[in-house]
C-alpha cells in the first residue's frame, strides 16, 4: 500500500522531494487521482447504502479501474527524504568520515586485470563466449578468495547476532516491485524471464523482504537482524564510462547483505549501526575508504537516506563504491505489508482485542557486508607486491587454509 492520504496532505513537500530526487513522478496527478478516487468511493458508499443492484454493479467497475491507475501512478513516487540529506546530484554527496590512508607504492602499480590475468585468477574471454560481455570465470586462488570473503563476512555478522540466510535467486515480479525495483521496462536493472512473471534477483534485499511479506511480526522479535548470501544479477542498462574494466561492473556477482526489520523509532540508530559494521569490516581488511552521505538524486526510490562507502583502488587510480547502506523507513513495508503491533506480548495477551493499539508498518534497512568483485579488486590492487604477487589480508588467511600469498605458479 502507498500512503496516498499522506501524499495529499503533504503535497508541496512531496513535490519538492520529487524534484530534489530528480524522479519523474507527477505528484499533482497522484493527488488528483486520489481525490477522484475518494470522491468516487464516497459516491459508491452512498449508492451502496441504497443497497440496490445498480449501486453494486457500479462499485465494482469504478473502484477497480481508478485503483489500478492510482497504484500505477503511485509506484513512481519516491520515499520521503531525511532532512540532513544533501540536495542535488551524486557529486553533492558529503564525506562523513575517512578511514585509513592510501598505501604508498615504491613501484609502478598494476590494476586488478593485469594482476589477475598474470596470476591466472580469471577468464573474461571464455565467459564472453559462454555467457556474454561482463561475465567472468574466477579461477584458482580467486575462487578461494571469493569463498573466504563470503565465509568471513557471514561469520562476522552471525557473531554479532545476525541470522544467516541463503536466498532464492529467482523471484516473482510483484515482490521485486514491492521492494521498490522496476521488474520490467526499458531501463530496468532487473532481468526478467520471458514468458513468466519471474525475475532474477538483483540483490538479496528482494527475497529477504519478500520472506516477511503480508506478515504481522511479533513485537517481541524486533529487531530482526539478517545476513543473506546471494547471487545478484544486473542488466547494468545505461551504465557507461571508464569504470567498466574487469570486475568492476559485471552482470552477475556474489554478495553478502545485511537486512534489519525494526520499529520506526529505532531505524535511524540501526542505520548508524549498519554503517559502523561496514566500517569495521572494511577496516579489518586494511582498506582505505570514505563514508558518504548520498545526495537526493542518487537515493533511488526506496531509500530515505543512504550512506555509501568508497574504497581507494590504486590500480584504477580512483575511489570506487564498495557498499551501500539504506534506511528505507516504511517504503518497502507498506508495499510488502509487513506490520507489527507496538505493545509488549504480555500486554497484548491481557488486553481485550478492541483496545489494542493499531498495527503499524515496520521499518526496513539494508546494507552491503561484502560485494565480492569489488572486494577482490580492492584486495588485489592494494595488496600487490613488486613481483606481481598478492598478500592475503590476515583476517582472511584462516578462511583460505592458511594461505598467505597468491604467487605466480
Ligand atoms: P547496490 O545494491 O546497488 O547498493 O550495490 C551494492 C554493492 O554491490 C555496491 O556497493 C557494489 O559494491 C556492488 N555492485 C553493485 N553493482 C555491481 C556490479 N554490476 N558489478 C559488481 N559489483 C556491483
Amino acid at each position: 500500500s502507498i500512503d496516498f492520504k499522506w501524499i495529499r496532505d503533504n503535497k508541496d513537500a512531496m513535490a519538492a522531494n520529487v524534484i530534489n530526487r530528480k524522479t519523474a513522478a507527477d505528484v499533482e496527478k497522484v493527488v488528483q487521482l486520489y481525490e477522484q478516487s475518494c470522491h468516487l468511493r464516497g459516491e459508491v458508499d452512498k449508492l451502496r447504502a441504497e443497497r440496490n443492484a445498480v449501486a453494486n454493479a457500479m462499485k465494482g467497475k469504478v473502484e477497480a479501474s481508478k485503483r489500478e491507475e492510482l497504484i500505477e501512478q503511485g509506484q513512481r513516487i519516491p520515499n520521503t527524504t531525511h532532512p540532513s540529506v544533501p540536495i542535488g546530484p551524486e557529486e553533492n554527496a558529503v564525506v562523513r568520515k575517512q578511514v585509513g590512508v592510501k598505501r604508498e607504492f615504491t613501484f609502478p602499480v598494476k590494476d586488478h586485470m593485469e594482476l589477475g590475468l598474470a596470476l591466472d585468477l580469471f577468464d573474461f574471454e571464455a565467459a564472453a563466449e559462454v555467457s556474454g560481455n561482463k561475465f567472468y570465470y574466477l579461477k584458482n586462488e580467486a575462487v578461494l578468495l571469493e569463498l573466504a570473503l563470503i565465509n568471513w563476512s557471514v561469520a562476522q555478522l552471525t557473531r554479532k547476532g545476525f541470522v544467516p540466510l541463503s536466498t532464492p535467486d529467482i523471484v516473482r515480479s510483484n515482490v521485486v516491485e514491492k521492494c521498490g525495483f522496476q521488474p520490467r521496462g526499458q531501463n530496468t536493472q532487473i532481468y526478467s524471464i520471458e514468458g513468466t512473471d519471474l525475475c532474477l534477483a538483483g540483490t538479496a534485499e528482494i527475497p529477504v523482504g519478500g520472506l516477511y511479506m503480508d506478515q504481522i511480526v511479533s513485537n517481541s522479535v524486533l529487531p530482526l537482524k539478517l545476513v543473506a548470501f546471494s547471487h545478484c544479477f544486473r542488466t547494468e542498462a545505461g551504465a557507461a564510462g571508464s569504470a567498466t574494466r574487469g570486475l568492476y561492473r559485471v552482470h552477475q556477482f556474489s554478495k553478502v547483505e545485511m537486512f534489519i526489520i525494526c520499529c520506526p523509532e529505532h531505524s535511524e540508530a540501526f542505520h548508524e549501526e549498519l554503517i559502523s559494521i561496514e566500517e569495521e569490516l572494511f577496516d579489518s581488511l586494511g582498506l582505505h575508504f570514505k563514508i558518504l552521505d548520498m545526495a537526493t538524486e542518487d537515493l533511488g526510490a526506496p531509500a530515505h537516506r543512504k550512506f555509501d562507502i568508497e574504497a581507494w583502488m590504486p590500480g584504477l587510480d580512483r575511489y570506487g563504491e564498495i557498499s551501500s547502506a539504506s534506511n528505507c523507513t516504511d517504503y518497502q513495508s507498506r508495499r510488502l505489508n509487513i506490520r507489527y503491533r507496538p505493545v509488549s506480548e504480555a500486554l497484548a495477551v491481557k488486553k481485550v482485542k478492541g483496545s489494542l493499539p493499531p498495527l503499524q508498518f515496520v521499518h526496513t534497512l539494508n546494507a552491503t557486508a561484502c560485494a565480492v568483485p569489488r572486494m577482490i579488486i580492492s584486495i588485489l590492487e592494494n595488496y600487490q607486491q613488486e613481483d606481481g604477487s598478492i598478500i592475503i589480508p590476515e583476517v582472511l588467511q584462516p578462511y583460505m587454509g592458511g594461505l598467505g600469498f597468491i604467487r605466480a605458479r
